[in-house]
């Protein structure tokens, strides 16, 4: 095993060209500045956030703001320059390939006995890299659930609706009340609907079920409503979340971003987290973290490099021959999904 990157040298992914194929400036300064603190990673960061998906990508970048402080974003997918996952109209293509965990699901009497496909995004950009771009927020009642059960009102749909306005950047009809312009996440309508979209909205008001300009506003304090969806996509393209947050910080020199880098584990002095293990390029590394450690792996992995690490039902942990760091039970449990039914029309 190796514990630190000294004496190591490690050569460029290849990652940033941008899109431009390498001749857009920017994302010269972006590959050069990656390939020299990649081939020079620390013992210890400031932060270490893992996971590079919608929620990683934000933390990351908020962290980064701060030139004092170093950060260090750990991905264990690789590169998100590629034209299925760039061109808007290629979303499918990447499900089942290398930047999709590509679970499946027990199989289940509910359905059939068949086993459903379960993807989830392992590319820079997690989710945001390969799902269907559709811009939904949280309805009323959840963000109030959620500050109510968390005792805080700052998840509050007040408070939540201020945040949205913050980082949009809406291209629709202009609505200062619910929509926000000039943040860092552009939303537009979905261009050029295919007819089906518009009938399926009129369907529905012909049932009695109220519809909205778009999902997004006053939909979503509704008890019910039909719309037609808004996309992050601009030009067909796709805008993820790590382009949006963290690709236009990448030229600093406190944002490391080390793809194909597998978080295994944390590592604990007593019960407080100093670090994380990771394998990279056939070898194991310890890296120490300053201040904070930052899971942001998915819906599956989280608890998972939790359970690895020890944390988590303490009885399954003993099955598993893991010693236990924090007897905390519901690591593991209670996972939900949405259903959906989708058509995709080449
Ligand atoms: C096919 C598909 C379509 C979707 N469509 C939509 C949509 O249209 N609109 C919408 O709002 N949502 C959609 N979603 C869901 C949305 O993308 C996710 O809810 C969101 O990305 C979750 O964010 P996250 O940060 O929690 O996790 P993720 O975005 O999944 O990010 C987790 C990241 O951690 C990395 N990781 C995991 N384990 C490790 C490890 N051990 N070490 C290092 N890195 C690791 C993963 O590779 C991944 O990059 C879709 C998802 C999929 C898969």
């Amino acid at each position: 095993m190796k514990t630190d990157f000294e004496n190591e040298s490690f050569e460029d992914d290849d990652n940033y060209q941008g899109d431009t194929n390498g001749r857009n400036s920017f994302a010269e300064r972006v590959r050069s500045n990656q390939r020299q603190l990649t081939s020079q990673l620390r013992h210890q960061y400031d932060f270490i956030v893992c996971g590079s998906g919608s929620s990683g990508s934000v933390v990351a970048r908020r962290l980064a703001e701060n030139p004092d402080v170093s950060v260090l974003l750990l991905e264990a997918g690789g590169t998100d320059d590629v034209p299925s996952v760039i061109a808007a109209n290629q979303w499918p293509m990447n499900l089942g390939t290398d930047r999709d965990w590509s679970f499946q699901g027990q199989p289940n009497r509910h359905v059939n006995n068949r086993s459903i496909p379960f993807s989830m995004g392992k590319v820079l950009g997690g989710g945001s890299s390969i799902n269907v771009m559709v811009w939904a927020r949280g309805h009323q009642q959840d963000w109030d659930f959620f500050a109510s059960e968390a005792n805080d009102p700052a998840w509050s749909y007040e408070s939540v609706l201020k945040i949205y306005r913050r980082l949009e950047d809406w291209h629709g009809v202009p609505d200062p009340l619910y929509r926000g312009t000039g943040g860092p996440v552009f939303v537009q309508p979905a261009p050029d609907p295919n007819p089906i979209a518009p009938a399926a909205v009129e369907a529905a008001r012909m049932v009695g079920i109220p519809t909205f300009e778009n999902p997004n506003g006053r939909m979503m304090e509704a008890a019910k409503g039909a719309a037609i969806s808004d996309v992050r996509v601009r030009n067909g393209k796709r805008e993820s979340i790590f382009r949006s947050y963290v690709f236009p910080y990448m030229d600093r020199p406190n944002l490391t971003v080390l793809s194909q880098a597998l978080v295994t584990r944390l590592m604990f002095q007593g019960k407080r987290v100093t670090g994380v293990e990771i394998s990279y390029r056939d070898a194991i590394y310890r890296i120490g973290a300053a201040v904070e450690v930052v899971l942001s792996l998915g819906a599956i992995h989280t608890p998972k490099v939790l359970m690895q690490s020890g944390i988590g039902d303490e009885a399954e942990l003993r099955r598993l021959g893991i010693p236990a760091v924090q007897h905390l039970p519901g690591v593991g449990q209670n996972f939900q999904d949405h259903c959906t039914v989708t058509y995709y029309l080449p």
